[in-house]
């Protein structure tokens, strides 16, 4: 019999959208002052890899019940959902999963995403997160489609190294073959992902700075989280950004970069020779969650408000309900204003559990990362 494990715990109430409408003006805050600017929606709970830190196979084999075609939000949904984030203050959208290009016809998504403008007429920051395996053969039609730039996941340089991480027998040549393709068709910067075990890839920090300094690539180093519950994780095998920073600065030394934006999430460093810059993502070691203007929408429609979340509010339900516009809007910025998710800042404390409710966290695979 198949079982279907995880994905959400929980569905947290909707609020009460009777009463004086919550006119959208693009200045929401959450209650801890904390603006609504970034949504990542994903797109599919389905991927073509099982990393081991994400969808390891002992838990997403073949046993396991990926959502039904009619509980994803269609195109339309999405795009309708989006325009309102858009509306109180969302500038930048990026598409995620499980692996967004599997999403049959993504293209014609991200078509409509970018007609999209912000109340004061800028066009947003529209971006994709992909573990590159079909980039090679999309990137030219989603840059076309009006996609800004891209991100690419790779966790090693090494072939029998990156198989075992991405446990589905994927070679790095053809996600590198992935990052020179969204080059060729100008998805600049191209922002490369490595998820950093300590113990398992970290012999590859150093190898993987070489190969892509100069190469006009952004590579980011992300310590490896406790997202979700099915990836065993552990601290011991969270090797700190700071740790990071030395071993490249032994070979190629570093200074440090201003943050572009008050919410980035990656702390900046520039190879001191003019060649380039790298990132790291501190979400262990130093929590970004004072400046976290991030909401999730996921697969089926729930909106998150935290990565680390166990419940989120049906938005699918609101959608689907003849619910007008100005309903939908009042319903996200109330959901907006009453948000206090800091899990990052509570890590480890008696807080965090009373946060969660002692319910268990949502899947990366299926709120996107
Ligand atoms: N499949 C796409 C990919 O891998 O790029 C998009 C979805 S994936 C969930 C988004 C990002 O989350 C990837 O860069 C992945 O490496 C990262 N990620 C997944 N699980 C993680 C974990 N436990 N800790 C840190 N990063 C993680
Ligand atoms: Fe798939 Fe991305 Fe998760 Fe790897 S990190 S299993 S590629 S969704
Ligand atoms: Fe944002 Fe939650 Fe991450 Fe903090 S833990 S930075 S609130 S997603």
């Amino acid at each position: 019999m198949s079982r279907r494990i995880i994905p959400v715990a929980d569905v947290s109430a909707m609020p009460d959208i009777a009463g004086a409408p919550l006119t959208p003006r693009g200045t929401l805050v959450d209650a801890l002052v904390r603006p609504l600017r970034d949504l990542r929606i994903s797109v599919t709970d389905r991927c073509n890899f099982r990393c081991v830190y994400c969808m390891p196979r002992a838990v997403f084999g073949k046993d396991y019940s990926f959502l039904p075609h009619g509980a994803l939000l269609t195109f339309e949904e999405i795009e309708r959902a989006a325009r309102l984030f858009v509306a109180h203050g969302v500038d930048k959208i990026r598409l995620t999963g499980g692996e967004p290009l599997l999403r049959k016809d993504i293209e014609r998504l991200v078509e409509r995403l970018a007609t999209l403008t912000t109340p004061d007429g800028r066009s947003l920051d529209l971006t994709l997160t992909t573990n590159g395996s079909l980039l090679a053969r999309k990137a030219q039609s989603l840059k076309n489609a009006g996609l800004t730039r891209v991100t690419v996941s790779l966790d090693a340089l090494d072939n029998a190294l990156f198989k075992r991480m991405n446990d589905a027998d994927f070679a790095p040549s053809a996600v590198l073959d992935g990052i020179a393709a969204a080059q060729a068709a100008g998805l600049a910067p191209v922002k490369i992902n490595m998820v950093v075990k300590h113990g398992t890839n970290d012999a590859e920090i150093v190898p993987m700075a070489r190969h892509f300094k100069g190469s006009g690539t952004v590579l980011r180093f992300i310590e490896y989280m406790d997202v979700g519950t099915s990836n065993g994780w552990n601290m011991t095998e969270v090797l700190p950004s700071a740790d990071v920073v030395a071993r490249i600065a032994e070979h190629f030394p570093l200074v440090p970069l201003e943050a572009h934006t008050p919410s980035e999430t990656a702390q900046r460093w520039g190879y001191a020779d003019g060649t380039g810059e790298i990132g790291v993502i501190s979400s262990v070691t130093r929590a970004f969650c004072g400046t976290c203007t991030r909401a999730r929408l996921s697969t089926e429609g729930k909106l998150y408000l935290c990565l680390f979340a166990s419940a989120g509010h049906d938005l699918r339900a609101l959608l689907r309900s003849g619910a007008t516009d100005d309903e939908i809007a009042t319903a996200i910025g109330r959901i907006w204003q009453a948000r206090e998710d800091r899990y990052s800042q509570l890590r480890g404390s008696a807080a965090a559990d009373t946060a969660s409710n002692g319910l268990a966290r949502v899947e990366m695979s299926y709120i996107g990362g």
